[in-house]
């Protein structure tokens, strides 16, 4: 393997962790934003029992003062009929006396109403204030966790970039370039070739290229993916290990919610990678682009589920095994991860490996993948 060649893989390794550090480092803050606001909305809920406790203070305040202002005039009552002259005057008053005794009592009602809710309100209010507190504390605790991990990433980021100072100047400069072109744009910038295969963008190799990249005396770049090339002998002895240490693949289920396509052409487009779903009666469709992970076009909906909704789609495609949550979907936004692309690649290959393994055991199927045919 050529020096050059060496020292990419060792910066890619690099670049590969330093995105890694770079990504979990802008992470920690999101997370302890969300948990700010849970604890927001928690302050938020005991000021509101204390406003309520508050309110009902108050008013009970308020009740108390109306019975005893009652009572003073019923005393002012009482005095009265000791002077009246009539029996009409008399009755008027025991009229007034009966009235504000009665309205005591309604008061009073009130008031042993307000004493019940009192109690429940009491408890409402010490147990958000429990809440509260054991939740601070526990934030507390996650922050610092987050500030020790993004103190300790950072150092180590910092360590990294070293690194990569160092292993860039051991790299001839136009390749350096080339290398990191390619990777702003496809996620990497080498790809291992294997079973005369660019194995980033699975494009078959003449025969003099292979042999090219095989001997490792010149750097070669896919004429694909533009990826660099190299060859890895010990990886290249593996696959050769007889077929039956190779694990057999899962069969994705046929009725599951979501599926993984993988198609050849689609449009002008090339090679993509589609997820279909199904929810609720209607199914929706994304397009991935099988070497960038770069979301092409918008998100289709169609009435039905996805094999209804999109017939021509999975005609002539091969289903992959692949499974990631709606909210990991909209998280990638305009593009899949890398993790995701080499999981579906990594399956593929299996199907592929599968199919022409089915093919040369029964000799009557079709051949659905020559290239495989011809690389044998
Ligand atoms: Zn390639």
């Amino acid at each position: 393997m050529l020096p050059d060649i060496e020292n990419l893989l060792k910066l890619q390794d690099a670049d590969k962790e330093i995105r890694r550090l770079q990504d979990e480092v802008a992470e920690f803050p999101k997370r302890v934003a969300v948990i700010e606001q849970q604890l927001a909305g928690h302050k938020a809920q005991l000021e509101k029992a204390q406003t309520a406790v508050k309110t009902d203070e108050a008013a009970r305040r308020k009740f108390e003062t109306a019975i005893s202002d009652l009572r003073g005039k019923i005393s002012k009552y009482r005095d009265q009929s000791l002077d009246v002259k009539t029996n009409d005057q008399y009755k008027a008053l025991l009229h007034e006396i009966q009235f504000a005794e009665k309205e005591i009592a309604g008061t009073e009602d009130k008031i042993l109403e307000l004493m019940v809710n009192a109690d429940a309100r009491d408890k409402e209010v010490k147990a958000a204030q429990a809440e509260l507190k054991a939740e601070t504390a526990a934030i507390e605790k996650e922050k610092e966790v987050a500030r020790q991990r993004t103190a300790e990433d950072e150092k180590l980021l910092a360590e990294w970039r070293g690194k990569r100072d160092q292993m860039r100047a051991g790299v001839n400069e136009d390749l350096l370039r080339h290398y990191e072109r390619v990777s702003k744009f496809r996620g990497s910038g080498l790809s291992e070739v294997r079973d005369q295969k660019c194995m980033a963008c699975r494009v078959m190799l003449r025969p003099q290229t292979y042999n090219e990249v095989r001997t490792g005396l010149q750097t070669i770049i896919c004429d694909s993916c533009q990826r660099i090339l190299y060859f890895n002998p010990a990886e290249e002895m593996l696959d050769l290990k007889p077929s039956t240490t190779r694990a057999k693949r899962h069969h994705p289920k046929i009725d599951a919610p979501q599926a993984w396509y993988y198609r050849a052409e689609f449009g002008d487009i090339g090679e993509v990678f589609l997820c279909l779903t199904t929810s609720r009666g209607q199914s929706s469709r994304r397009v991935y682009d099988v070497h960038t992970g770069r979301l092409i076009g918008d998100i289709l909906i169609r009435e039905g589920n996805y094999r209804q909704g999109f017939p021509e789609d999975i005609t002539g495609a091969i289903r992959l095994n692949g499974e990631w949550s709606e909210e990991e979907l909209e998280g990638w936004g305009a593009e899949a991860p890398m993790v995701v692309l080499d999981s579906l690649l990594a399956d593929l290959e299996a199907a592929r490996y599968e199919m022409s393994a089915r093919t040369s055991a029964k000799p009557e199927a079709p051949a659905s993948v020559p290239s495989q045919q011809a690389a044998s």
